[in-house]
């Protein structure tokens, strides 16, 4: 068996107004993201990592934001793509480890629906799904709530 680790790191922009979802569930909170797609940096963050893991570049390579294609897309529909392209190269996915880093809204209560999403996208028991929040403690842009930034952590076997 061999065994492969792929990281992503993801950002974007919060705005007044704009809907806010995170892992593919939607968040109700006063600020989302701003984006070509639908914005949900945990999925965008998650797909690097994906992609990473296996030396295929990223997902601005493989979906651009000039593309029409990919305006407003469901940011699930590209982690399905992902993992076809895992699995089509005979790797599986032994777990995922995501952090969420935002100052507001408060997500814990919407920590297990985010791994129960994921998990059913990617067609895995919910214990190889872990996802975590933290806030900045308000130091930064993102503890002043301009952003909300997301590390992904991956293995791969086959
Ligand atoms: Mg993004």
């Amino acid at each position: 068996m061999e065994i492969r680790i792929g990281n992503g790191f993801d950002i974007h922009k919060l705005l007044p107004g704009l809907p806010l979802k995170l892992c593919g569930v939607n968040i109700p909170s006063e600020r989302g993201c701003v984006a070509h797609s639908d914005g949900d940096v945990a999925i965008h963050a998650l797909c690097d990592a994906l992609l990473g893991a296996l030396a295929l570049g990223d997902i601005g390579k493989h979906f651009p934001d000039t593309s029409d294609e990919y305006k407003g897309i469901d940011s699930r529909i590209l982690l399905k793509s992902v993992l076809e392209m895992i699995t089509e190269r005979g790797w599986r996915i032994g777990n995922i480890d995501i952090t969420l880093m935002l100052q507001k809204p408060k997500v814990a209560p919407y920590i297990l629906e985010m791994r129960k999403m994921l998990a059913s996208v990617l067609d895995l028991d919910l214990e190889r799904v872990s996802v975590k929040a933290t806030t900045t403690e308000k130091l930064g842009s993102i503890g002043r709530e301009e952003g909300i930034a997301t590390f992904a952590t991956i293995l791969l076997f086959n």
